[in-house]
């Protein structure tokens, strides 16, 4: 079954929650295209682009936001789950660590079951309910760019809409009772232009702590040779470069560029090399 088959069978099995962040996160995108392109690329750009502009603003901020989604959408579309995979005949079956009663089979080193997603996960790390995904073996890369790209782009959001604020709206006391009620408003569309402002604004700020810290934690672990669930262990901590590779692939220096660059990953999520407490006995 194909990826996007997959998506559309088990959207529907997950958990409330994750369908709410999911769409929310959709909406809240949505908003910040629409103010971007009707307020404040006019407001900035009035005339036709100079070469100057199109270097030092369009270009980089197309490349962020492209690079955001298009990772997003690459966590979701990236199945790291044991669908569809062959357990392979290994010599390293022996370090398999259990059985799964709920998919029947046999569970690989790193790999756990996901009650939200109903499957187990290779090398899995932590179910994102943002993306309705479980992050896993094939899709860490793609989780971690995101990240990094989401705080970039929420850091320009920041500074394009103060600059914004500053030269162009005015704020009456009126228009802060959107700090009390957000959500409603922004579902049923009742904002006006400072009202949206101050939105996008506070969201703007909580995207770049909470993305860029984010990126921080996991970035950390990577380096480390650990998943989320896993705390201090050396088990899989083959020194940094290959920590690296085996989440971002052999060309790990080039993945930031664009989810699109092929990278090959070292191991397949079911062979793992012995762990290296075993080396050191
Ligand atoms: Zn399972
Ligand atoms: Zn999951």
């Amino acid at each position: 079954m194909d990826n996007g088959r997959r998506f559309v069978k088990t959207v529907s099995k997950k958990h409330f929650l994750d369908v709410i962040l999911f769409l929310f996160l959709l909406g809240m995108i949505a908003m910040y295209f629409r103010f971007n392109i009707f307020h404040i690329l006019p407001y900035m750009y009035p005339k036709p682009l100079s070469v100057w502009c199109l270097v030092t603003h369009i270009l980089p901020f197309t490349f962020v936001v492209f690079n955001m989604l298009s990772n997003f959408c690459a966590i979701i579309c990236t199945d790291s789950s044991i669908f569809d995979r062959l357990l392979p005949i290994s010599t390293c079956i022996e370090n398999y660590i259990g059985f799964c009663d709920i998919c029947l089979c046999d569970i690989p080193p790193r790999c756990s079951h996901c009650d939200v997603c109903n499957v187990c996960i290779l090398t899995r790390d932590h179910h994102c309910p943002f993306s309705m995904t479980c992050v896993g073996h094939y899709n860490r890369r793609y989780f971690l760019w995101f990240l990094l790209y989401m705080s970039a782009a929420c850091f320009y959001e920041i500074v394009l809409i103060s600059y914004y604020m500053y030269n162009e709206v005015t704020i009456q006391m009126t228009d802060l009772i959107v700090l009390f009620w957000p959500i409603p408003k922004i579902i049923t569309f009742y904002l006006n232009t400072a009202q949206t402002c101050i939105v996008l604004l506070i969201f703007s700020i909580i995207g770049v702590i909470y993305s860029s810290l984010l990126f921080i934690f996991h970035l950390n672990k990577v380096c480390k040779g650990l998943v989320c669930r896993e705390k201090q262990e050396k088990n899989y901590d083959f020194g940094l470069v290959k920590n690296l590779e085996s989440v971002f692939g052999e060309k790990w220096y080039i993945t930031w560029i664009s989810p699109f660059i092929k990278s090959k990953l070292p191991y397949d999520g079911f062979n793992w090399p012995l762990p290296m407490f075993l080396y050191n006995h």
